[in-house]
């Protein structure tokens, strides 16, 4: 080959790989796994899921599949992929405590969530934590946040003192008093300023608040997660208001409770356990049905944390309700759960929904996937072009529930995470504050100095 053409040949060549190195983001093939089907019910082995930029950009049968030349391959053989999994309801900063919290969002990662709802708590933080995960700065799920009403009696409650900390409580735009007087444009204004995609409506507010807030809040397109029970809003005017979900399977039983309590401090002392099924109550939940609400049971935390007034049976009792009626059931844990913990505490509510509600294995999986993102409006499907979000497990979920604690591998944004690699937190630094659980602490509260104390007395806002 004359010198003249060679050399031509060699500046092509090096442009030709220029060109492919720009346009070539790597590309990973996950080849010979089971991957469960869209509707959730049954395994297609023999598959390929092809990612790129962390997405999946194919997915199906390995001879449906073109692998792009150069792709780097993993195989699967033998594995189960289901989506990543959602927890519906987590406090991730009652009190903000960033490194209990990022222990906490790793283990849940490890343990194959990656997405979950926070239910309330310090916005400084879980803005900045949201920021981290969606950045994949830190190994976390992906995070969605509300910011709280609820009525001024509310607020000598020290949770919400210690999720607003500097701030006068009720003031802080994540955390506000809502009285018949409040502006509540710009009220939810505020709160939609805080980075928050919902409004969790939380207690002591009346029926036509909750009814007016819930109208504001969809004006400026935000989602209402409201307990299902607010006092004195009764569940039945909460589904008739409109929220989009409500959390706490057991809160429908106080539409038979009379007289109806009237705060959430009444509430609190209520023996819930004298709940029946009564015609209002099936009315709520017939309602609830109709109009697609979705319910955020919370079954596990009323047997990992009890509370004698209100006994774990009752969450079984009406999720096995709504469950029989076809409401949609979400799986969230309610917790702050021991973050030494290998494993997440959503392992155990979705084997509380098979043994203890009565789902099959596919509906409880399907409730801590595609329902819990539904949550928060998003959608939790292995299909080109969603994120590619999914966990490789050891053995197959639909047969034994139980197989969704065999995790090999997680995905999250395309980032592999071998669960051989997690080392749990033994150990937490001290943070010079405390904590408050209305779990472990009933009774009227008052504001107060918060003693020093270690930070694993961490508080759920429920
Ligand atoms: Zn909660």
């Amino acid at each position: 080959m004359p010198a003249r053409i060679f050399i031509f040949f060699v500046i092509i060549s090096c442009f030709l790989v220029r060109v492919a190195a720009a346009a070539g983001v790597p590309v990973t093939a996950f080849t010979g796994a089971s991957v469960i089907n869209e509707s959730g019910t049954a395994f297609e082995s023999g598959s390929t899921i092809i990612i790129r930029d962390g997405k999946i950009v194919a997915i199906g049968r390995s001879g449906a599949v073109t692998i792009p030349a150069g792709a780097r391959t993993v195989p699967l053989n033998g594995r189960y992929v289901v989506p990543g999994l959602v927890n519906s309801h987590v406090h991730l900063a009652t009190l903000a405590v960033p490194a209990q919290a990022r222990a906490y969002l790793r283990r849940e990662l490890y343990s194959g969530v990656t997405m979950v709802r926070d239910m309330a708590g310090d916005v400084r933080l879980l803005a900045e934590l949201q920021r981290e995960a969606a950045a994949d700065e830190i190994v976390a799920p992906d995070i969605y946040y509300a910011s709280l009403f609820a009525g001024p009696s509310f607020f000598v409650d020290p949770r919400s003192h210690d999720a607003s900390r500097g701030i006068e409580p009720g003031k802080a735009p994540w955390m506000q008093a809502i009285s018949p007087e409040t502006d509540l444009r710009l009220a939810v204004a505020r709160a939609k300023g805080t980075g928050a995609t919902a409004i969790k409506l939380y207690a002591d507010l009346p029926a036509p608040l909750v009814t007016a807030i819930t109208a504001e809040a969809h004006r400026q397109s935000l989602l209402v997660w409201s307990h299902a029970a607010i006092f004195p809003a009764r569940p039945s005017e909460i589904v008739e208001a409109g929220v989009d979900v409500m959390s706490h399977a057991d809160f429908i039983g106080f539409e038979s409770i009379t007289p109806f309590p009237q705060s959430f401090q009444q509430a609190r002392r209520t023996d819930l356990s004298a709940w029946k099924l009564t015609p209002a109550v099936s009315s709520v939940l017939s309602k609830m049905k109709s109009r697609g609400l979705i319910l955020d049971a919370t079954v596990d935390v009323g047997f990992r944390d009890p509370i004698p007034t209100w006994p774990a049976s009752v969450a079984v009792q009406l999720a096995r309700e709504a469950h029989k009626r076809g409401i949609p059931i979400s799986a969230g844990t309610d917790d702050d759960a021991d973050w030494k913990d290998p494993n997440s505490a959503l392992l155990a509510e979705i084997e509380r929904l098979v043994h203890d509600v009565g789902m099959t294995n596919a509906e409880a999986l399907r409730a801590a996937t595609v329902v819990g993102a539904r949550t928060v409006g998003e959608q939790a499907t292995l299909a080109a072009g969603h994120a590619a979000n999914f966990v490789v497990l050891g053995a197959d979920p639909l047969q034994d529930i139980r197989n969704l604690r065999n995790v090999i591998l997680v995905v999250k944004h395309g980032i592999e995470h071998q669960r051989s690699a997690y080392e749990p937190a033994t150990s937490a630094p001290t943070a010079s504050n405390a904590g408050h659980s209305f779990r472990h602490q009933p009774g009227t509260y008052t504001r107060r100095a918060a003693p020093e104390r270690q930070w694993s007395a961490e508080s759920p806002l429920s």
